[in-house]
């Protein structure tokens, strides 16, 4: 005697044979894995009405082992957390905003003249060493406008705070 059941998380209806009960297999329709149940009349109806709207979800008997997936409700925690900073620092830094500042060495370029490092200085001392978090280097490639070639160069990006 097969024994008709239903996938706990798509609701595929699957059959197998009554000496099966209790294996575990895996869904064909969404590799879910399932313990087989053992046969019984109320697992093994089928669907009523396949043409209707879906049929809710069939209450489990006592006794019978539920597949429900669990669900986790906790919040999503952040993968890094910043150390709270001093209150000193946290008052102030409250009205200032995180900012970026990127500096391409083609936009720095004119001809015979290259003011890469000027522009980067100026711009370090303008927004002041407390307030720089980070300075991170930057690879980007464009289309040079003479040459029509792809030029790869680098800049910088400065996060800070101001
Ligand atoms: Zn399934």
């Amino acid at each position: 005697m097969d024994i008709v059941f239903h996938c706990p998380q798509c609701r595929q209806e699957l059959e197998a044979d009554s000496g099966a009960s209790g294996e575990q297999i895996s869904c064909p329709s969404c590799n879910a894995t399932i313990t087989i149940p053992t046969s019984d009349p109320s697992t093994a109806r089928p669907v009523a009405s396949p043409s209707g709207p879906p049929s809710p979800a069939p209450q489990s008997p006592p006794g019978e082992r539920t597949f429900a997936v669990p669900i986790t409700k906790e919040p999503v925690q952040p993968l890094i957390q910043r150390p709270l900073p001093p209150l000193e620092a946290a008052a102030r830094d409250t009205a200032r905003k995180m900012r970026i500042k990127t500096i391409r060495h083609s936009d720095c370029r004119e001809v015979g003249h290259d003011h890469f490092d000027t522009t980067v200085t100026e711009a370090l001392n303008k927004i002041g060493e407390e307030n720089i978090i980070n300075i991170s280097t930057l690879n980007y490639s464009y289309i040079e406008m003479g040459t029509q070639k792809l030029v790869t160069d680098y800049g910088v990006m400065i996060v800070y705070r101001g």
